[in-house]
């Protein structure tokens, strides 16, 4: 069975981690080290993002293959398909069912850096609905198909119904879940989940959550997503904002209270855009009361008494 469609289809909370892939071979030896260390926190799955275009794709396999495959965690690839050819798909594809890899997020991509507008593309593929159509055409029911959903709309979308009809499409054509972009305002969240629902989608609907770990992403990842962000919020972070410990602390606080809200309107999964940082992913669980807290290992404090024993 595939996991992450029996987590969908059970009667408890569950979370779920997202990674990217490093652009260094440190680096992705660093994530390995955190993910084995986050695998404590008991995700359901990890997923992995793919740069647009597939130019790193080789690192996201790897790291894919390594999570799935050493870490024994339920992985899933996301998968872009358009600025690049049918056959790095095709690859793409083969080499996931390969390595043991059942779960797919199934995304259009956005347009080549410096190119504000889509266009269509020569493949086939324009949009994430001809890729979730087009995997269940070769591989029948292997794959476990997620798609991209946005509360506030698709940036490239003006008219919230239209991108609603387009959401439907892309669930009918196969896919298994939703995962949301990151929004900080949760009544924009329920009220578009109510959407989705009044329109006949079904399928379960995780949460994207992005907790703030400095005030200078924050406002560049808000502002690249066109976010809407509560005037509370800013109210909150002004004060803090060059302090970034106390930045990092209000960004647990706010997403153990968003997810709260959350899951007191019924939503039980719940997935974390981690950034590659394992400390405010792991505070918010343990906010949550999803899991115990967990001891760190500090170095001892210097103690000048024991220096001296020790000349
Ligand atoms: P689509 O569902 O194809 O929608 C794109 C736009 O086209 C929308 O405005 C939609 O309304 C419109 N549309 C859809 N079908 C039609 C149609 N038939 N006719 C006209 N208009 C239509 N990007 C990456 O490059 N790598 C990643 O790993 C990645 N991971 C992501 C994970 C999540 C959870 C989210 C929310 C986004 C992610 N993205 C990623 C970003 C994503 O690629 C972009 O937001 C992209 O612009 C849209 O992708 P999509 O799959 O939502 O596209």
């Amino acid at each position: 069975t595939q996991k992450i469609e029996k987590a969908l289809a059970e009667e408890r909370c569950f979370w779920s981690f997202e990674y990217f892939p490093p652009k260094t071979e440190a680096g992705v030896i660093n994530l390995y080290d955190r993910m084995e260390r986050m695998y404590q926190l008991g995700p359901e799955f990890i997923d992995v993002t793919w740069n647009a275009g597939g130019s790193s794709s080789d690192v996201t396999m790897q790291v894919c293959t390594t999570a799935q495959s050493v870490y024994g965690l339920e992985t899933c690839m996301h998968l872009t398909c358009t600025n690049m050819p049918r056959e790095k798909i095709d690859i793409a594809l083969k080499d996931a069912k390969a390595a043991g890899i059942q779960n797919i997020l199934a995304l259009r991509g956005d347009p080549p850096r410096g190119q504000e507008n889509w266009t269509k593309c020569e493949t086939g593929f324009s949009y994430a609905e001809d890729l979730v159509k087009y995997i269940r055409e070769e591989y029948g029911d292997y794959f476990c198909i997620g798609v991209a959903g946005y509360p506030e709309g698709h940036t490239e979308n003006q008219d919230p119904e239209h991108d609603m009809k387009h959401l439907k499409n892309k669930v009918d054509a196969g896919a298994d879940y939703i995962v949301t972009q990151l929004f900080y305002d949760v009544d924009i969240f329920l009220k578009w989940h109510e959407e989705c629902r009044k329109v006949g989608i079904t399928i379960p609907i995780l949460p994207g959550i992005m907790p703030i770990q400095n005030f200078g992403g924050f406002k560049r990842m808000t502002s690249l997503c066109k976010t809407y962000v509560p005037d509370s919020i800013y109210a909150a972070l002004e004060p803090i904002k060059e302090d970034d410990k106390a930045v990092k602390d209000y960004g647990v606080q706010l997403a153990v209270d968003m997810c709260n809200q959350m899951k007191a309107a019924g939503i039980r999964g719940f997935h974390f855009y981690t950034l590659n940082l394992e400390r405010s992913t792991r505070l918010i669980l343990e906010g949550l009361e999803f899991i115990a807290p967990i001891p760190q290992v500090r170095p001892l404090p210097w103690n000048p008494s024991l220096a001296k024993n020790r000349e």
